[in-house]
């Protein structure tokens, strides 16, 4: 199989972008595909090293991105080239972050956490589950067995600007700075975790406790950011962290003309915490000094992740392929050329 380290060696950030198949409902309505992705330029036929070179069109509108992936492909696929090259950097003492950005609806929790759609859920194809699989894996290497690293997780939810654990009955936390700048959740559970059962299982109880209480699932997500971390430490000191993000619907940050107070106020802060999100990744990729991370709980919270000398991200920009959803695929498409 390819191996991408090389390719991303000298960036620290990867911006792509993924397309979803046209769903029931666009079908039945006769939506138009408006999204090419030139198969010539499919992943698959590239060599290592070169830079894949991707152009799409919408209202004869192009953007160029790492990697572009079309709605043939897997899960598996768009993890190889994203994500996976970020499981080396947690070992080699450094910060990974990866993003799902896009619309709601689009399929940043597909890609994340995994096939929810239909009853029987499946976790175990997303990337929080793919990328846990081969930190396990890569664990067994006997230039990281000597280390002795302990792997933990935690499952968290970031809604209107306040932090709650999914892996604690939705426990309300608190986020403190202190004098060197460092960030902490308080109380945040870790969980220590030895294989990638152990992880699913955790996916499951957070991705439960994201949604209970809550008339429709998709209406709550798309209000909140979910942060699944997975965390290595040695002898009790972090070694590395993984955070994968499913970042709340980008639509909703249009909501701040809502006639309903609350609905306002989330959409504030979620335009607020992505606007903050795209200048800390800004800064990153150019080295600047200063990182706006207070600007928002979401950045905050990230913080050792955008100032690190081995930090790394990954952004995924999902998209819809239908031209009923074209303002929202441009803005997203917008916003991803922006944090190249
Ligand atoms: P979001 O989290 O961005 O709101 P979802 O991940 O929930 O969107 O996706 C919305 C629906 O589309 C789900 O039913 C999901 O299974 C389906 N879907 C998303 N991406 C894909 C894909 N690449 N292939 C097939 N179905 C997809
Ligand atoms: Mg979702």
């Amino acid at each position: 199989p390819l191996s991408t380290t090389d390719l991303i060696e000298e960036h620290r950030i990867c911006v792509c972008v993924r397309k979803r198949p046209l769903n029931k409902k666009e079908l039945t309505i006769r939506d138009l595909d408006v999204i090419t992705i030139p198969s010539k330029d499919v992943v698959m036929v590239h060599e290592p090293k070169q830079k894949v070179d991707l152009t799409r069109y919408l209202e004869n509108q192009t953007f160029r991105f790492d990697y572009a992936f079309d709605d043939s492909t897997t899960n598996e696929m768009v993890y190889r080239f994203t994500a996976r090259p970020l499981v080396e950097t947690i070992f080699e003492r450094g910060m990974a972050t990866c993003f799902a950005y896009g619309q709601t609806g689009s399929g940043k929790t597909h890609t994340m956490g995994g096939d929810f759609s239909g009853k029987n859920q499946d976790c175990s194809k997303g990337i929080y589950a793919l990328a846990s699989r081969d930190v396990f894996v890569m664990l067994k290497k006997p230039c990281h067995k000597k280390l002795d690293l302990q792997v933990y997780a935690t499952f968290f939810e970031i809604y209107s600007g306040k932090v709650f654990d999914l892996l604690n009955g939705k426990a309300k936390l608190r986020v403190l700075e202190d004098g060197k700048q460092q960030v902490q959740v308080v109380g945040l559970h870790e969980r220590d975790v030895k294989c990638t059962e152990d992880v699913l299982k955790l996916i499951e109880v957070g991705n439960s406790c994201r949604t209970s209480g809550q008339t429709s699932a998709n209406a709550h997500s798309s209000r909140s950011h979910a942060v699944f971390q997975i965390i290595l430490r040695r002898k009790g000191k972090m070694h590395g962290k993984f955070s994968l993000i499913d970042l709340a619907g980008n639509e909703r940050g249009a909501d701040t003309s809502s006639a309903d107070r609350q609905t306002r106020l989330e959409g504030a802060e979620i335009n607020k915490s992505l606007l903050a999100l795209k200048e800390c990744i800004r800064a990153l990729g150019r080295n600047k000094p200063h990182t706006p991370f207070r600007a928002s709980k979401l950045t905050q919270v990230l913080r050792d992740s955008f100032i690190g000398e081995n930090s790394r991200t990954c952004m995924i920009a999902t998209i819809s392929p239908g031209m009923t959803s074209c303002e929202n695929t441009l803005n997203t498409l917008r916003y991803a050329n922006r944090v190249k």
